[in-house]
């Protein structure tokens, strides 16, 4: 605030212009000094999106405590009710930061910043985070760094060993989200692709619901198709460059149980496994495909995945048998950065503090935050 007010009013004058630009490069000298010599920088991140809220404590980029609050309360709705997410995080938020700061040992004083997901997601949702986020900052006088959810799930690969080398490519596949996006450096990122429809996660989701299973059905169709075959067939739906589309996939699952139950009522009960088998490995070789084309057309060798849907056993197998064929390098988060996190926000928000890339308490969440 100071700097910006030294630098406002200088550049009122003719000479302070000159002055402005050199305070601002004495300015970054001293951040970069405040970078070099400060060690033990300790972030509260806080992740509110959508109906897991979660608070991390990361130490230089180190996540030191993760803790998540689940939300159940959506399973018997087929989905996330807004509503019912935002008055969740509501309850959960106060002691799962408490819990965070307790497991990584340290007093709120000790914090240096407070990081929060500003988007995207569902407002209701990201309200609770971001309201956290600015009441802590007030009441610590701490700097408060947005961080981007998408970003976020790129940057788990930072999490552990072994950390990818820029340039990589990452197929980032959740719940809201599927892109394909060339990862240049901790803050430069370009999508190369994205769903032109649903997301991968949400295509797993609701085929589970055609076939009775509970939300989310990702994990369940994961478990069920390990003791089924692929043996039934959908069509590869025909998008254009790296973009995906699975809506049509959705349509002919759809219209496929429909026949055969006609045939059969128990039809579903009786194939169970090997139609999640199938849909699976469906929407796996639609992920490849164009992740393989993603490779070819930029020759980057360096490939992770990230999201929910990387926890899935199949795209995990399909990747590292790729790679192998292909002399990828490949990168997979643990499982507890893949699903939704804190401690993939206060990654995130570790290098946008290395650039003092803070905002302010006039910051609002961002349902449609652009990448
Ligand atoms: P979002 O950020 O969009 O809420 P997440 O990153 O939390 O999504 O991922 C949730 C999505 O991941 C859900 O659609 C869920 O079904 C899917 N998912 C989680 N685990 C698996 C799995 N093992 N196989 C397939 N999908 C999964
Ligand atoms: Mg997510």
């Amino acid at each position: 605030m100071l700097v910006q007010y030294i630098i406002n009013d200088a550049q009122n004058t003719t000479f302070g212009v000159s002055f402005a630009k050199l305070f601002i490069f004495l300015n970054s000298l001293t951040n970069i000094g405040i970078n070099l010599i400060k060690k033990n920088i300790y972030i509260l991140a806080i992740e509110s999106s959508c109906d897991d809220t979660g608070a991390a404590v990361i130490c230089d980029g180190v996540v030191i405590s993760n803790k998540m609050a689940c939300q159940t309360v959506h399973s018997e709705y087929g989905g996330v009710i807004p509503e019912l997410a935002s008055r969740q995080h509501l309850l959960h938020i106060i002691p799962v930061i408490d819990s965070a700061l307790k497991a990584a040992n340290i007093d709120k004083g000790e914090l240096s910043a407070i990081a929060f997901t500003r988007g995207p997601g569902l407002l209701g949702s990201l309200i609770v985070g971001v309201s956290m986020a600015k009441s802590l900052a007030l009441a610590l006088d701490l700097p408060m760094i947005e961080v981007h959810h998408m970003h976020a799930h790129i940057l788990a690969h930072f999490a552990d060993e072994p950390k990818p080398e820029f340039p990589f490519l990452c197929l980032t596949v959740s719940g809201g989200h599927t892109q394909i996006v060339r990862v240049d450096d901790y803050t430069e990122m370009t999508v190369l692709g994205t769903t032109l429809d649903d997301a991968a996660g949400e295509a797993f989701d609701k085929a589970g619901k055609m076939l009775g299973l509970e939300y989310p059905a990702g994990p369940i169709i994961d478990k069920l198709a390990r003791e089924g075959k692929p043996i039934f067939d959908f069509p590869e739906p025909q998008v254009g460059e790296l973009n995906f589309s699975f809506s049509g996939l959705k349509t002919s699952i759809l219209y496929f149980l429909q026949k055969e139950m006609a045939a059969n009522p128990n039809f579903i009960k009786d194939n169970l496994a090997d139609l999640c088998a199938s849909i699976q490995s469906s929407i796996v070789k639609i992920l490849m495909k164009k992740l393989t084309r993603a490779s070819t057309i930029t020759g980057i060798k360096n490939i992770g995945i990230a999201g929910g849907v990387s926890a899935n056993s199949g795209l995990r197998s399909a990747l590292e048998s790729e790679g192998k064929a292909k002399k990828w390098k490949t990168f997979i988060p643990a499982f507890e950065y893949c699903t939704d996190n804190a401690g993939m926000i206060g990654i995130a928000a570790y290098y946008k503090y290395l650039n003092q890339d803070f905002t302010d308490q006039h910051v609002t969440p961002a349902p449609r935050l652009a990448f």
